[in-house]
């Protein structure tokens, strides 16, 4: 099947050619660097099916000029289907398919990494050491053993924090619309309601995905139960917090470290290069200028093992599709 893959890297393009040619070289694609929206639609001409990923726009107004191309069928290189408006496309004909799981141990890792990084300061112990500053002054840390950490989504990404983090030692409280028995199995780990979680924890997690009833779970509201000195951690998606309250709440002294792979404004940033570029938008700028916040740029996902993973379902996925067979990773209106 010919196919236009939106938003590609030399990563995507390496990874799905040697997923294609591992199962039989039997899709032709097309790639393109540019982000999907309505005045890229266009490039799918001549294309049955698209392949898009996180930060591109599958609004009604792109789904239309897709379907105006011919196209049958959205592949989506990533788990989350948020930027998907899944009425319109079911109303135009066209089928989303996406990555349901693959390693959730890439983006569990990150989450880990974060909190080490914001912890124990690394990122500014790593600079001074370059520096020849061997001074500890302003490096101390806490031990993570024995300390609260709230995991919020307790799904494959989710279990997969809190099993780490049990190991840390810590006690891991968990909130989930779906519990799962896994979690409780866990050592240290409980359910508990999310007023509980965020008035308890001295880390908080998130790892559920951006719905309407999550949007902005993190707000002026739900961080004025959060104790003093708190750390947050966001490696789900960027709209799950409010930017501007976590701002406030950075300047109040409310949340003492903020680690975040994704930001609610992303789509204009992240998998680019702004070197010697003036970055317009002001409230990423006055973030990024917090001693106590770290950033990295939705790079959670980006393990050897998670792309490999990744193009293998997706080229199952275009086989499925092309074939007839059920459509076990198919997103669609509940
Ligand atoms: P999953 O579906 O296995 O788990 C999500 C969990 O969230 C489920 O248990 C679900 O019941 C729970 N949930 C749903 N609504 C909730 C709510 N209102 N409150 C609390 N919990 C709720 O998904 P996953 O594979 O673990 O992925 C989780 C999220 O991680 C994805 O939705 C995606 O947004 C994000 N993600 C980020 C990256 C990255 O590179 N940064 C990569 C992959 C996934």
């Amino acid at each position: 099947m010919k196919v236009a893959v939106f938003s590609t890297e030399s990563y995507d393009r390496h990874f799905l050619d040697l997923s294609n040619l591992s199962a039989g070289n039997n899709h032709q694609f097309v790639y393109y660097e540019n982000r999907l929206e309505p005045k890229s639609g266009s490039l799918a001409k001549g294309s049955q099916a698209i392949c898009a990923f996180v930060n591109d726009d599958l609004g009604a107004e792109t789904l239309k000029i897709l379907a105006e191309q011919g196209i049958k069928l959205i592949t989506l290189r990533c788990t989350g289907f948020n930027n998907v408006d899944l009425a319109e496309a079911s109303k135009l004909g066209i089928k989303v398919l996406r990555v349901s799981s693959y390693s959730p141990y890439s983006v569990a890792e990150h989450a880990v990494g974060l909190i080490l990084m914001l912890n124990r300061k690394l990122y500014r112990a790593y600079n001074r050491v370059r520096d020849d500053n061997f001074s500890l002054a302003g490096l101390l840390g806490f031990d993570l053993h024995g300390k609260i950490c709230g995991v919020i989504g307790t799904g494959k990404i989710g279990l997969c924090f809190a099993k780490i983090m049990s190991g840390f030692g810590c006690n891991v409280l968990g909130y989930d619309t779906q519990p799962n028995s896994k979690f409780t199995e866990l050592a240290n780990a409980t359910y508990v309601e999310l007023e509980e979680l965020l008035s308890r924890s001295d880390i908080i997690s998130l790892h559920c995905p951006l719905l309407p009833q999550t949007y902005h779970l993190i707000n002026k509201d739900t961080i004025a139960l959060m104790k003093p000195g708190v750390m947050l951690i966001n490696t789900s998606r960027g709209a799950l917090v409010d930017t501007l309250a976590t701002i406030e709440g950075i300047k109040s002294h409310r949340i003492g470290y903020l680690g975040i792979d994704v930001y609610e404004e992303e789509e204009e940033l992240f998998f680019r290069d702004w070197t010697g570029k003036i970055i317009q938008d002001d409230i990423f700028q006055l973030l990024q200028s917090f001693h106590n916040v770290v950033i990295t740029a939705h790079q959670a996902f980006f393990t050897e093992n998670a792309l490999n993973d990744i193009t293998k379902t997706t080229i199952e996925n275009l086989t499925d599709f092309e074939k007839g067979n059920p459509l076990i990773n198919e997103v669609s209106v509940k």
